[in-house]
């Protein structure tokens, strides 16, 4: 059993632990992917509108460059802290390797709440955080991507303002970007189109028809609407779908088209008539055949694991379950898609973004879908094949991938000086 309260990065490290049972890493190895390589601490003065200024904390560590330039998005959230960004550097790390894409892992973050900022303040604190990591960002060192409350045009700031620094245009420092200045087709919906691959896979291998499935999704942002949207465009029934203030939930499916226009125009899930209203907990605990928690890494704990009656559980956000909580479900038969593997096709579609803009030379979006869908499905494979031939569970195969290409690296490059 994984130790209790524990903090976020202590979860990730368990799961390395986890795969270094079956790895066997030389001790100054499995040292070495313990500790994150740089981690940098910016103070952030931003004139707010009322012209007081207010003081944030930037964040941005670098975990791991032995395959490649780092790479991350970049999170806005009150409750970011070096601990989180640490943690989510390292899955970033361990992401890129299981879907073999060139990157190490990054990941950056300002304790800020956007729902209370307006957009002004937003661009301010975003050219501010930009300057300030501007030392250790760049196309061949580090390339930040969107995150929770982070979008196109906070990319297209950080774009901006680099390329001031610079003095003439770097597309390819960050990802995500809108497609007018280098952004890529495709990137808006990659992670959930890559996510719905995997689950698409996991169907497959547990002999489910996708046909009469019924989902639900935890979170109605990037990923949880844009996963909801291909589900239901594909005739899947949608039963639930949350978001920060409450949930929905219909057995018959809801029309996601309609709760999204809802959500677009009052801000909230909340009030759409054409479901019943419930808390979030309440939602997780009515039985799916898919459960998609695409909100916030720790969401499905030991405290509500119990109720949790789903056979795939794909996880869109970043360890949205405990390491705990993900005991409790391996006891209870549940196919659990790690968010390492789930969730790849954002950075997927990310490295693609990045490979056109360093060639000056972009694909359609035929191209990018075709190339996702194949990449996602190559590594699905691969750790369902270790899954089987280790008898281990799929967090614990997609580390075992990841780890060992990342090790193979750092070991075949050997110790600096
Ligand atoms: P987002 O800011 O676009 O959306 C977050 C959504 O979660 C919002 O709808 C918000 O209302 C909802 N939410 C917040 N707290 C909640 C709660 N307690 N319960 C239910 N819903 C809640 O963020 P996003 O980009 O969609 O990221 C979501 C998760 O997916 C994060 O863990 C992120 O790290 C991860 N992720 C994102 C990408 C990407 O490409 N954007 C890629 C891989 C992983």
């Amino acid at each position: 059993m994984p130790p209790e309260k524990q903090t976020f990065f202590d979860e990730i490290l368990y799961t390395l632990e986890q795969a270094n049972r079956h790895l066997n890493l030389p001790p100054a190895i499995y040292e070495r992917l313990r500790r994150p390589r740089r981690s940098l601490i910016v103070s952030l003065p931003v004139q707010m509108d009322d012209s007081t200024v207010r003081y944030f904390t930037g964040y941005r560590v670098q975990y791991d460059f032995a395959r490649g330039p780092a790479k991350g998005g970049v999170r806005y959230h009150p409750r970011v802290n070096l601990d989180e960004v640490t943690a989510l550097a390292a899955l970033m790390t361990w992401k890129c390797a299981v879907v073999d894409i060139p990157f190490g892992g990054a990941k950056g973050g300002v304790d800020c709440d956007t729902t209370t900022m307006s957009r002004d303040e937003i661009k301010r604190l975003t050219r501010r955080y930009t300057y300030e990591i501007g030392i250790l960002i760049g196309p061949e060192i580090d390339i930040p991507a969107p995150d929770m409350y982070t979008d196109e045009q906070v990319m297209a700031w950080m774009m901006d303002t680099y390329s001031m620094m610079k003095g003439y245009a770097v597309p390819g420092v960050v990802t995500g970007k809108p497609v007018c200045i280098g952004g890529s087709l495709g990137r808006n919906k990659a992670t959930s189109a890559g996510l719905v691959t995997t689950v698409m896979e996991a169907l497959k291998y547990l002999g489910i028809a996708p046909n009469g499935l019924s989902v639900t999704v935890l979170g109605f942002g990037k990923v949880g609407y844009h996963a909801a949207k291909i589900l239901y465009d594909m005739g899947i029934k949608v039963i639930g779908v949350a978001d920060s203030k409450g949930a929905l939930y219909n057995p018959q499916g809801i029309d996601i088209d309609a709760a999204f226009a809802h959500k677009t125009e009052h801000g909230r899930l909340g009030g759409y008539n054409g479901a019943q209203e419930m808390s979030i907990d309440e939602l997780l605990s009515v039985e799916s055949d898919v459960l998609i928690p695409a909100a916030l890494e720790g969401q499905i704990h030991a405290g509500n694991v119990g109720s949790i009656k789903t056979k795939i559980l794909a996880e869109g956000a970043n360890n949205p379950v405990t390491n705990e909580a993900d005991s409790v479900l391996r006891k209870k038969g549940v196919f659990v898609i790690p968010g390492i593997l789930a969730n790849a096709g954002g950075v997927v579609v990310s490295y693609f973004e990045w490979v056109q803009d360093l060639q000056r030379f972009f694909w359609t979006e035929k191209e990018i879908n075709d190339r996702l869908d194949s990449i996602m499905i190559k590594a699905f494979k691969e750790v369902l094949t270790v899954s089987i031939d280790r008898a281990v569970d799929m967090r614990t195969a997609a580390m075992i991938v990841a780890v060992k290409r990342v090790a193979e690296a750092v070991m075949v490059r050997g110790l600096y000086p």
